[in-house]
C-alpha cells in the first residue's frame, strides 16, 4: 500500500524554519538512545557494526594528525583537513502528512520485518557557529524497501538525543522511491532537528545518484524529484557486505 506524501495544506512549501516550532517533550527514557547499533539485528553477519561516535572522532583525529604530515614526508602532499561545518544553515523542506509524534527513542529502526538495504547513518549537529550541540532531538522516518510507511505502528521511526560531542548515529535502511502527493518521490529519509529551546528544522535526506539498491536508478529518480535538495545528500560509501555508511551534518540555528 502506498500512501501519498508531502502534501501542504495550501499546496505551497511552507516556511519551517518559522513556522513548524515544535514543542518537545523530553522522554525520560533518553538514556535508551545508547541502545547497541547493531545488537537486535543481526541480518548482516559478519559485517562490521556500526559506526560509533567514538569511531568517527578517532577517523577525525587520525585526518588531522595525517593532515600535519609534512609536504613530501612520504613523497605526497599532505590531506587537506575535511571541513566539518560550513556553517551554513541545512536546508529546509516540507514535512509531509505522515510524520507521528511520540515515536520511541531508538537509534536502530531495523526490526526482523525490515529487509532493506541495511545504511549506517551519522554525523554532528552545529549551530551556525559550528559549535557542536550536544542534547539536541533528533526524529526519523522513512518508508520501507517498498516505499511504504507505517502510519499505524513506529516501523522505521524513532528519535534520539546527539551526545556530549553533538554526535548522533542511526541504523536503519535505505528507503524505496514512491508516488505520492509531490509526484514521483527519490528515496529519502524524513528528520526534524531541534536543539533544546530553539526553532525545528525539518527536513529531507538524499542519496547519491550512483546508490545501488531495489535495482532503481537513483539519477533518475533525484533528477525528477521536485522537492530534492541536492545540499541534502547523504555522503555515502559502500556498499560493503551488502551495507552502505553514510554521514550526513545538520548545521541548525539555536534561537527563534
Ligand atoms: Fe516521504
Amino acid at each position: 500500500m502506498r500512501y501519498a506524501d508531502e502534501t501542504s495544506p495550501d499546496g505551497t512549501l511552507p516556511d519551517r524554519q518559522h513556522t513548524s516550532r515544535r514543542t518537545f517533550l523530553r522522554s525520560t527514557s533518553v538514556g535508551v538512545t545508547s541502545v547497541a547499533l547493531g545488537a537486535s539485528v543481526a541480518a548482516s553477519a559478519g559485517s562490521p557494526p556500526a559506526q560509533a561516535a567514538d569511531t568517527q572522532a578517532a577517523e577525525t583525529e587520525a585526518t588531522q594528525t595525517q593532515a600535519s604530515v609534512p609536504v613530501g614526508r612520504r613523497g605526497t602532499r599532505p590531506l587537506a583537513v575535511t571541513p566539518a561545518c560550513s556553517g551554513q544553515e541545512t536546508p529546509a523542506s516540507i514535512e509531509g502528512p505522515l510524520f507521528k509524534p511520540h515515536s520511541p527513542a531508538r537509534n536502530d529502526l531495523i526490526t526482523p520485518a525490515i529487509r532493506g538495504v541495511q545504511l549506517d547513518l551519522s554525523g554532528v549537529v552545529y549551530d551556525t557557529a559550528c559549535k557542536p550541540l550536544p542534547e539536541t532531538l533528533i526524529e526519523f522516518w522513512q518508508c520501507d524497501q517498498n516505499g511504504d510507511y507505517d502510519t499505524s505502528g513506529f516501523s522505521l521511526r524513532g528519535h534520539q538525543y546527539t551526545d556530549s560531542r553533538g554526535a548522533y548515529r542511526l541504523r536503519t535502511i535505505i528507503p524505496r522511491d514512491y508516488w505520492g502527493r509531490w509526484g514521483q518521490r527519490a528515496p529519502h529519509i524524513h528528520t526534524q532537528v531541534q536543539a533544546s529551546g530553539g526553532p525545528v528544522l525539518v527536513t529531507q535526506l538524499y542519496f547519491p545518484d550512483d546508490t545501488q539498491a531495489y535495482g532503481r536508478d537513483f539519477a533518475a529518480l533525484n533528477a525528477a524529484d521536485r522537492l530534492l535538495n541536492r545540499a541534502c545528500t547523504i555522503h555515502l560509501t559502500g556498499p560493503e557486505n551488502g551495507r552502505y555508511t553514510g554521514t550526513f551534518d545538520f548545521v541548525i540555528t539555536t534561537t527563534v
